[in-house]
């Protein structure tokens, strides 16, 4: 695969960014985004993962901020302190 010619740093970055944002607004099928990420090279998908939990920690904030704020019952916003070292 071409197309990221700064080694994948930068390219990728913007690429994967893209690529996970048409998927949230629908723009682009999650099959579709799971297709183009099983095409990356095996050396991307760490750096692409970087890149979507990225996406992800700013979304989750947000959430955090806004619905959740004061009364959430996700597990996943009330995970044990223990988790946080590992
Ligand atoms: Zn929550």
């Amino acid at each position: 695969m071409t197309g990221f010619g700064d080694g994948g740093g930068a390219g990728l970055r913007r690429e994967t960014g893209r690529v996970v944002n048409e998927v949230a607004q629908e723009l682009r099928t999650l099959d579709d985004g799971a297709a183009w990420f099983s095409g990356l090279p095996a050396d991307e998908h760490v750096k692409a993962f970087r890149v979507l939990l990225s996406v992800f920690a700013v979304a989750d904030t947000r959430r955090r901020e806004t619905y959740c704020k004061g009364a959430c019952g996700h597990a996943w916003h009330n995970l044990p302190a223990a988790a946080e070292g590992l």
